[in-house]
Parts: structure tokens; sequence; C-alpha cells
């Protein structure tokens, strides 16, 4: 697989897979500080068999080789077949704040990013975005995550290298990746700015979410194509704007016709019902106590109650 929108500069040093398939992301350094292209160059022509798939620097990330041939990096049967290789330009002894400044980390998340969702060996496969732990990597040499150069020394032996080093910062590769997966979706923040400042009467009005250069991203981006979600939060602020208007103009009509009714006789009557249903009552405990009394029988009584619960029915 090659990944749409870098260089690609056919380096020399491709092998033949085994089963033609990757299953981990191995992060390199080079131990020198020469260019990803001068890297990249340098690979078309090395004699000592070594290879990577990628090179990286603080500009640019350039593919050498398909991620279906098998690289020369690793020292080891395991790293060589089964990871992608990523070199990196810097050296082992960087500092976090000189790694966090020295590499194109948004560049190198896309492709990663690409890598884990289109190459087919990686799509829907169950790659994580995380450092495998030694351990794993020796209970399992395909384990679908990534990691160093010096991981893989510790797991499968093969070399004595251990870059990409201790200060490199893996939780800023992680979320230059996972950036890129999520196909660099808007906040809520920035929806809500949308939203607030949109103005129905300008479809194509300059809302806060079209004020970053989502289109030129796309162009550049082929992993992720914000352009639609933007389109998407568009038409649908557009529907809600719409029907905000539909409701609040059916509040208007009904607030107009109870406007339009004689209120103080539709309080009346409902006094009138109400005055009756207790005048009711009263008559009913007053037969009630009646036979108590022994002012009235209990036969007698009850008729007249019927009488009273039958007329109120009519009602
Ligand atoms: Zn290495």
């Amino acid at each position: 697989v090659l990944i749409p929108g870098i260089p690609y500069i056919q380096g020399r040093n491709a092998y033949s897979d085994r089963d033609s398939r990757k299953y981990g992301i191995a992060i390199h350094c080079t131990a020198n500080t020469a260019s990803a292209r001068a890297e990249a160059s340098y690979a078309t022509r090395r004699t000592d068999g070594v290879s990577g798939h990628f090179y990286v620097d603080d500009v640019e990330v350039i593919q050498s080789l398909d991620t279906r041939a098998r690289a020369g990096h690793a020292g080891s049967v395991e790293g060589n077949d089964h990871a992608i290789a990523v070199e990196i330009t810097g050296l082992v002894s960087w500092s976090r704040a000189k790694w966090l400044k020295s590499v194109a980390w948004d560049k190198l998340g896309r492709v990663l990013a690409h890598i884990i969702q289109k190459d087919p060996h990686f799509a829907g496969k169950g790659f994580q975005v995380r450092r495998a732990s030694v351990d794993e990597m020796r209970r399992n040499p395909k384990v679908q995550a990534l990691y160093g150069h010096d991981d893989m020394r510790r797991a499968w032996g093969g070399t004595t290298h251990t870059d990409p080093g201790p200060n490199f910062p893996w939780d800023r590769l992680f979320q230059a990746i996972n950036d890129a997966l999520e196909g660099d979706m808007p906040t809520a923040e920035e929806i809500a700015a949308a939203v607030w400042s949109h103005d129905p009467t300008n479809r194509n009005g300059k809302g806060a979410v079209r004020n970053r250069d989502w289109r030129a991203d796309a162009k550049t981006n082929p992993c992720v194509q914000p352009r639609f979600a933007v389109e998407d939060i568009w038409d649908h602020t557009h529907r809600i704007e719409q029907e905000l208007q539909a409701a609040r103009l059916r509040d208007e009509a009904i607030l107009a016709a109870v406007q339009g009714l004689d209120t103080a006789a539709i309080l009346a009557r409902i006094d009138e019902h109400a005055a009756r249903a207790v005048a009711e009552r009263a008559e009913l405990m007053a037969l009630v106590e009646s036979v108590s009394s022994g002012e009235r029988d209990a036969v007698e009584v009850v008729r007249l109650i019927g009488e009273l619960l039958s007329s109120a029915t009519r009602d």
C-alpha cells in the first residue's frame, strides 16, 4: 500500500514478506540528524541491506517501501516480517522537548492513521494505538500495536539498538494518530459557535466551523474528509433553524387563538361546575346523615341518592 499525498521514493532493499502482511508498527530513530529526504535518497542506493518503509523529519514523511514489502530494520525475523518500519530522524539521546519540536507529528499521525484505517492488513483487524509490552511481544510476535526498536531487541533479539530512546514522546505520537483517526472532527465548542453564528439567510456564510480551512485540509489529507462532517452539521443546523421557526409560528397561532376567547366567561363556567359539584357532595352528605339521625329511613335515602347521582350524570 502506498500512502496518497506524500512523496514516494522507492528504496533499494525491499524484500518479499512471508505472508505479505504486517501486524505492528515499529518506531526507530536514525541516530543521525540528516533530513528524511536525505535518508530516503540514501535508501535508494545503500548496500548494507538495511531499509525502512517511511522516513520522517520535522518537515515531512517520505515513503520508501510499499507496506507489503519486508524491510530490513529489526535485526530479527519477527520484527522484519511483522512490522512496518518508521524511521524518524533524530538521536536516541534527545530530550522529550527536543523530540516534541523535531517531528512533523500531524503528518506522521495522518500517515499511520491512513494505514490503520485503509491498509487491508490493518483496517478492521483490531490494531490498537498503544505501545506493546515486551512480554506480550514475546508471547505474540504478531501483536497489533506499536513498539520501538528497543522493544523488538528485548523481545526478539537481533541487534543492540535501543532506539528511539528513553525520552521519545510516545504519548505525542499516539495523540497525533488518534487526532487523525478521529477525522479531525470539530469540537463541541466549534459546533456551538457555528450554530450560534449561523445566519440562515446566508447558506454559504462564514460560520466558525467553515473558517477553519477544512477543504484545504481534506485535499492534503485523504484519510479524513471533514468537509462532509461540516456539511452535515451545516445542514442539520439549517434544519433545526427551520424547525424552530415553525414552532415559533405554531406558538403564536395558539396564543392568538387563546387571546381571542372570553377568558372571564371560561373561568365563570369552570366556577359554575365546581360550585355544583360541591353542592351535590353536600346534599349527599346531608342524606347520609339523615339516615344515622333517624330522620329518614335507609331505603328512601338510597332512592334519593340514586336520583341525585343520575341527574348529576345526565348534566
Ligand atoms: Zn532502529
